[in-house]
């Protein structure tokens, strides 16, 4: 997570209300939220040029968005 506030960025409506999520640290794209399958959130980069594809898991969105923002540090 570059650290940069700019870098923060609110997530689509589609997915959630309040909760930021960061673009991929890898390739800069915004990543996918979804639910996973009795396993809470997940939030995983699914673009095609990313070259690591990583992805983080929640009991709660917000506890995903949480994970996968601090993974960037
Ligand atoms: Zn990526």
């Amino acid at each position: 997570m570059t650290v940069a506030l700019q870098d923060f960025r609110t997530i689509n409506s589609r997915r959630a209300t309040n909760i930021l999520v960061l673009d991929c640290p890898f390739c800069g794209e915004p990543p996918e939220v979804s639910a996973a399958s009795g396993q809470g959130v997940s939030i995983a980069c699914t673009a095609q040029e990313c070259y690591v594809h990583p992805s983080v898991v929640g009991p709660t969105e917000k506890d995903a968005a949480l994970l996968w923002n601090r993974r960037r540090r």
